[in-house]
């Protein structure tokens, strides 16, 4: 193998431009011609690849976003189109592709893997969901964004005896709300995995009136609860003046933490050397502090888990 690319898709995160910064990087230690895919696989499909040098990559390590774009591409799971993309990358004589996001991400790949194309998933996502890492690429930056914006938000809820409702990103993965909700004190966590119960949300909002507390705060995850209906259920029933915010896309941008920076560095690296040694079709994992790696298709079929987690804090933690 002579060539690889790379390509970013679905939802972006801090970190990708480190993660593609060292696959060039460390594409040139072993050898490699690499190549940069623009906005994912829509780009692969139109053929928008180009070589990439050191100096593409230059100054880009502490820049949020992708460099390379990203799309969500429905089509590319139909066969026809898969096969553009395969022509595309032959032309060029690309066998090894690189490619950062979540879980749809990596069954684009899984097909491509089926056509030939040797892949490497690294999971770049702030939602922390892909069951086969311990931690995804830009889940800590997105996570320390959220935690100072509530921590403003605290400050203001405080002088004013409020309590805030806060909005997270994760689709339907509690794991930023949950270690945000943790490292802020938040009276009340909600996530896809503690449910919804509307009953105990208000009693410790009330309790920590009762207490005489200044400032309560309730984080959610989103599409769980309508947070604007939520603050006005804690305002009616319990005393404190509430307002809902909802973070948004603020949580996936910024600049990537050092954390992320190193993951994203191992990750690639990691990955490009299976492609040094022709091994392809796999997803690359932190497993502990180690890096591991599992055939896609065992990735996709991983279920979370969450017996080992921080939920168990949360109850006694709002005290
Ligand atoms: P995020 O976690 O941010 O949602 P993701 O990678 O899961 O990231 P998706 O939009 O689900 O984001 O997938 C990204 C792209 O991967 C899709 O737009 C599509 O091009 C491709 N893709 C998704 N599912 C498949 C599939 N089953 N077969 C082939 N390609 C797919």
């Amino acid at each position: 193998m002579r060539n690889i690319a790379i390509l970013t898709s679905g939802g972006d995160s801090p970190g990708m431009n480190m993660a593609i910064r060292a696959v060039v990087r460390s594409g040139f230690h072993y050898g490699f011609n690499v190549y940069g895919v623009y906005n994912g696989y829509k780009g692969l499909v139109k053929g928008e690849i180009k070589k990439m040098t050191r100096e593409t990559v230059s100054r880009i390590l502490n820049r949020g976003g992708t460099i390379l774009g990203s799309a969500r591409f429905e089509k590319f799971k139909e066969l026809d189109y898969q096969k553009l993309a395969v022509k595309n990358l032959k032309e060029k004589n690309i066998e090894g592709l690189v490619v950062i996001g979540g879980d749809g991400t990596f069954r684009g790949a899984l097909d491509l893997h089926n056509l030939g194309i040797k892949c490497i998933c690294l999971p770049g996502t702030i939602d922390n969901d892909i069951p086969s890492t311990d931690y995804t690429i830009g889940f800590f930056t997105a996570l320390n964004t959220a935690v100072d914006s509530i921590d403003k938000l605290r400050d203001t809820s405080f002088s004013h005896r409020r309590c805030s409702v806060v909005e997270l990103m994760g689709r339907h993965c509690g794991d930023l709300t949950l270690y945000a909700g943790i490292a802020v004190g938040s009276e009340f966590i909600i996530t896809p995995e503690t449910g919804y119960d509307k009953k105990k949300t208000l009693a410790a909002v009330k309790d920590s009136y009762r207490r005489n507390k200044r400032h309560a705060v309730v984080v959610v995850t989103e599409h769980m609860v309508d947070v604007n209906q939520l603050a006005k259920d804690i305002e009616s029933e319990t005393g404190y003046e509430t307002r809902a915010t909802v973070l948004g896309h603020v949580q996936r941008g910024g600049t990537p933490s050092a954390f992320d920076r190193v993951l994203a560095t191992e990750m690639a690296e990691y990955g490009v050397e299976l492609l040094s040694r022709n091994i392809g079709g796999k997803v690359i994992g932190l497993r502990g502090l180690n890096m591991v790696d599992y055939d896609i298709e065992e990735a996709l079929k991983m279920k979370k888990d969450i017996s080992n987690k921080r939920y168990g804090l949360v109850g006694m933690l709002a005290q």
